[in-house]
């Protein structure tokens, strides 16, 4: 089968990257986290003080893009790509409490999504990925070969995050956890620049009540039928 291009979107706590990782590691194609990269971006404006209290300028903001490394390695350790921002590793760094609060007001900007789409399109350019996001079957591959569209029930993500962020020892009660997942779905779906949608020709899955392993077989049959069909067409 030739190397084609996977979408995977959805709202937040969808499992997409789980998802996204485990197809990659079977099909042996580069994961790439769009999510991570606007993260990081949160990250560097935090510690510059650029961010505060979700409060910025916007014409700083946009300034200090210039200065913005993102990249991925992957660690043959722990076998997963790490997010580094300005040759540091930040990986851990990226996904406390206080980026996820704030990401979603940088991420609606435009010269950040303009920098970040860039990147991620020389990415995948070659084919051979599968790419999470929000806005990866619409705008940065509206031609990928498969699309999919992760969702999952309020209680049942508000359930997963609650205890990821329990592991993490950020302690939030499972009301707090189910506020901020919907307030960022709400920013996310309602930003002017590319926001959260579902691709006209995006295959739906809703992983309320599959299990990891039912999820991953689902997605890898829908991908199987497709590259069939094109070596059909082809
Ligand atoms: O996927 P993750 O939850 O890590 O994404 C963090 C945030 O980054 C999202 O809530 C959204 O605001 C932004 N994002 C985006 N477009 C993408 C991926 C993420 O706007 N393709």
């Amino acid at each position: 089968m030739s190397k084609i291009t996977i979408a995977i979107d959805g709202y937040s706590s969808c499992g997409k990257s789980t998802l996204a990782k485990a197809l990659a590691n079977h099909l042996n194609y580069v994961y790439v986290d769009s999510g991570a990269m606007y993260r990081a971006i949160t990250l560097h404006l935090i510690n510059h003080g650029i961010l505060k209290d979700g409060h910025f300028i916007k014409e700083k903001v946009i300034e200090e893009l210039n200065d913005i490394d993102i990249r991925f390695e992957y660690n043959r350790e722990q076998k997963k790509s790490e997010t580094y921002l300005n040759g540091v590793n930040v990986e851990k760094d990226i996904r406390t409490l206080a980026i996820s609060k704030q990401v979603s007001a940088i991420s609606a900007i435009a010269e950040v999504r303009t920098k970040l789409v860039k990147i991620q399109q020389m990415m995948g350019a070659a084919g051979g990925v599968v790419m999470d996001g929000r806005d990866i079957g619409t705008v940065v591959f509206p031609n990928a070969e498969v699309k999919l569209f992760m969702v999952a029930s309020n209680d049942i993500r508000a359930q997963r995050r609650f205890l990821e962020l329990h592991d993490k020892g950020e302690n939030l009660t499972l009301e707090e956890v189910k506020k901020s997942i919907a307030r960022r779905d709400h920013l996310d779906m309602n930003r002017e620049i590319s926001p959260l949608q579902k691709a006209d020709d995006a295959i739906e899955i809703d992983n309320s009540e599959l299990t990891e392993v039912e999820q991953f077989q689902l997605a890898l049959k829908i991908i199987d039928e497709k590259a069939r069909s094109l070596q059909t067409a082809n």
